[in-house]
């Protein structure tokens, strides 16, 4: 054990132990100060929101945090190994660093209360682990460096901000071992070979005079303290700021999936306001940065512009004004300038200024639509790859819908494909204009029940499925199949009205409401329990979302059912689906509609089902969770895509570069979506794929030929898979 009067640190003597006091109490002031003005003030003036749940669920979450924060799950996926590299060195270097922080702010108060004077022999142990690890941040920060300087992936934001960040952080590694390196070199302690990284810089300045050493030992123990301190002060100006509203941001997130909208009280914005409290009032959706929750204001604060978001985009990626990055930075922007923040100054305010990858917004004196941008709000298809892809759980989609809703509702500004859609949704309780079929008439020449109460399934038809041309073999197909299985199942015929699921995510809940309502006071009348659709918006809304109106349903989706019938044998696909356009096992591309796949985890059964047909699946490029939208989620099947290319057309590329034989998938608007996409992909009619829902291929094994039902009608032209121009491959994100 080393004499403990043979360390004098430079904090504890006059004048130093002043300039220390003064530093570390008045950066600690500024930085609560700051956390306070800029966070905490925002997330008490947002709108309440319980995100508590339950006991049960705070466990989970709290669980959770060793994964998704100590575990770094999310940062270090495969896909971006070299940032998850890098960000996990530096974060568990900061953690067991904390320790010497700790140590080096209690010497600063009195050498006799810090660590090393009484924490021997543990803290002598961890001191190579401290050493160890301050070398791994010293080589994360060399690597993050030589991203932003040579790499430059394109996601991420490249401004002074995170420069600034990483030279505060080598300077805190390289000052640190600067102090241990002089201590060692004046008092030559007995851990001085435990300390193995300072232990190997003593040498170079053991040579100094005594003067010197001194000077140096000073130097760079203030040296570390100012780094230390304006490290803390920068913070809550920083987009490093997720350092510690991480944790919260993760104990805080969502139960339910990443699609779910809230229930909109649609009574409360229209109250009579208390005079003077008008603003108060809430409003529908989301106009004003206050509109938005506590949880949507520390989203925002916590966005590490890593840009994960936008490089699995399918709007930003097709060249559309979107970006997910954005919305999180604009609308940080805007509430910066917007809270009342009178001690910080303007420059720190500002920040460091654009997100370097798409518009940048949130200048003073903006509205918060005019911050975030009128086409982002309606570009979003509500895919939630962004959601999948965040490393720290922002919750994209209903930020952007709460905007729509506040646009439509408040303000009645929509894109005027939204708009007819929207009053075709009102007028007809469906969303397809012009439609010349009823909701019966694909029933004709089939015997299919009414449902009254006495079968186990209620069939859900869906608007898609009764009303667009290319989806009534579909609704044929899965009535058929249905009866060939001895299912007892019934449909409502004209009693269904749209699912809500359109003109919710259009913004629109006033009709959203209103359909969700009947639909479900029609489920009870009839005595429905168990809902089969092959629709999987109309699956999601009514799982997820019905249960906040009262309509506790089980709700199947019909590739889950179908492949269970298939195990179960109640369904035997004995015929084949015939040969490949090369003569070889029959190819299909499976697309996971956004719906069923990442907002509700449901990815094997349909792959399952193709193989037990015989089938071979050649997956597209992104799949499963990281699946790319067709394009026609949150509305958009209705609403015009107005700048760059079409997110269906780009789909379509991806499932032509599998050269697979057919596309498959269970959803009826991606079905229309590739319908729409295959001849841009391949004008000549004879080269084209062919879309179908798993339902037309399970009926060829299964049904006897007929109606559709037969190899023919799946089969692959002989050039089928080969585009008119050069397939473009989804993009290529990995090591990025
Ligand atoms: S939900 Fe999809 S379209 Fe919307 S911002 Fe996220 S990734 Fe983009
Ligand atoms: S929202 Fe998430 S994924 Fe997007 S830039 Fe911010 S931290 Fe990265």
């Amino acid at each position: 054990m080393y004499l403990l009067a043979e360390i004098h640190t430079p904090g504890t003597a006059f004048p130093g132990n002043v300039f220390f006091l003064l530093i570390f109490f008045g950066a600690l002031a500024f930085f609560g100060y700051s956390v306070w003005a800029r966070l905490l003030k925002p997330m008490l003036q947002a709108r309440r929101e319980d995100r508590l749940y339950s006991l049960r669920s705070i466990a989970k979450r709290t669980a959770e945090l060793i994964p998704l924060v100590l575990g770094n799950a999310r940062v270090a996926r495969p896909r971006y190994w070299y940032s998850g590299i890098l960000h996990t060195m530096i974060f568990w270097g900061f953690v067991v660093l904390q320790l010497r922080t700790l140590n080096f702010i209690l010497e600063g108060f009195d050498e006799g209360i810090a660590i090393q004077a009484w924490g021997d022999p543990v803290y002598q142990w961890l001191r190579p682990v401290m050493d160890l690890f301050n070398l791994l941040v010293i080589v994360g920060v060399g690597m993050a460096a030589f991203q932003r300087f040579a790499l430059r992936p394109p996601r991420l934001t490249l401004n002074w901000d995170a420069w600034a960040i990483l030279f505060l952080i080598a300077a805190l590694m390289v000052s640190d071992v600067m102090v241990n390196a002089a201590q060692i070199a004046l008092y030559q302690p007995d851990w001085a070979e435990w300390s193995f990284l300072a232990n190997a810089v003593a040498p170079a300045i053991e040579g100094w005079d005594r003067g010197a050493l001194e000077a140096f030992h000073t130097g760079s123990w203030f040296a570390h303290l100012l780094v230390f301190t304006g490290f803390l002060c920068f913070l809550p100006f920083s987009k490093h700021s997720h350092i510690f509203t991480v944790p919260f941001n993760v104990l805080f997130k969502r139960d339910e999936n990443y699609a779910y909208l809230r229930k909109l009280d649609l009574d409360a914005p229209l109250a009579e306001p208390e005079p003077g409290k008008e603003d108060e009032l809430p409003a529908f959706g989301v106009g004003k940065w206050q509109d938005f929750s506590w949880k949507n204001i520390l989203d925002f604060y916590t966005c590490t512009e890593c840009g994960r978001c936008e490089v699995n985009c399918p709007a930003f990626l097709t060249g559309k004004d979107l970006s997910p990055k954005a919305i999180e930075h604009n609308a940080r922007m805007h509430v910066t300038h917007e809270v009342d923040a009178p001690l910080i100054p303007l420059a720190l305010k500002k920040g460091p200024g654009t997100t370097g990858s798409a518009d940048a917004h949130g200048a003073p004196g903006e509205t918060l639509i005019e911050a975030e941008g009128f086409n982002s709000i309606w570009d979003c298809v509500t895919c939630g790859a962004c959601m999948e892809q965040c490393p720290v759980m922002i919750e994209h989609i209903p930020e952007i819908i709460d905007m729509r809703r506040f646009l439509v509702m408040d303000e009645a500004r929509m894109p005027e494909t939204a708009q007819a859609t929207l009053a075709n949704l009102e007028q007809r309780g469906h969303p397809w204009r012009g439609t010349a079929h009823t909701r019966t008439g694909w029933m004709e020449g089939m015997d299919v029940p009414t449902f009254d109460g006495s079968q186990d399934y209620l069939y859900w038809v869906g608007c898609t499925g009764a009303l667009a041309d290319r989806n009534i073999p579909i609704t044929k197909a899965m009535a058929s199949l249905l009866q060939h299985a001895g299912v007892s199942f019934g449909v409502l015929g004209d009693l269904e009205i749209c699912s809500g699921d359109p003109a919710r995510r259009m913004g629109n809940e006033y009709v959203a409401q209103a359909q969700i309502q009947q639909n479900i006071e029609t489920f009870k009348q009839a005595g429905a329990k168990k809902v089969l659709t092959n629709c999987p918006h109309c699956f999601n809304i009514m799982k997820n979302e019905y249960p906040d109106f009262g309509g506790e349903f089980e709700v199947i989706h019909h590739t889950e059912f179908f492949n269970d019938l298939v195990k179960e044998g109640a369904l035997r696909p004995k015929k084949s689906l015939g040969r490949g356009k090369y003569g070889d096992q029959y190819t299909v591309t499976y697309h996971d509609p956004c719906y069923m796949g990442r907002h509700n985890d449901s990815f094997e059964a349909p792959r399952e089902l193709i193989g037990n047909m015989g089938a071979r699946v050649s997956e597209m490029e992104w799949n499963r969770r990281k699946a790319f939208c067709c394009g026609a989620g949150g509305g958009h099947m209705w609403v015009e895509e107005t700048k760059g290319k079409r997110i269906n057309h780009a789909r379509t590329e991806h499932a032509y570069a599998t050269d697979a034989d057919t596309i498959a998938t269970g959803c009826p608007f991606c079905i229309q979506m590739f319908e729409d996409g295959i001849p841009t992909v391949q004008p000549d009619e004879e080269k084209r794929m062919k879309a179908f829902d798993i339902v037309e291929l399970l009926q060829v094994t299964v049904l006897p030929s007929g109606n559709g039902a037969t190899a023919e009608a799946v089969a692959p032209a002989p050039g089928a898979g080969e585009p008119a121009g050069e397939a473009e491959a989804a993009p290529d994100v990995t090591e990025m």
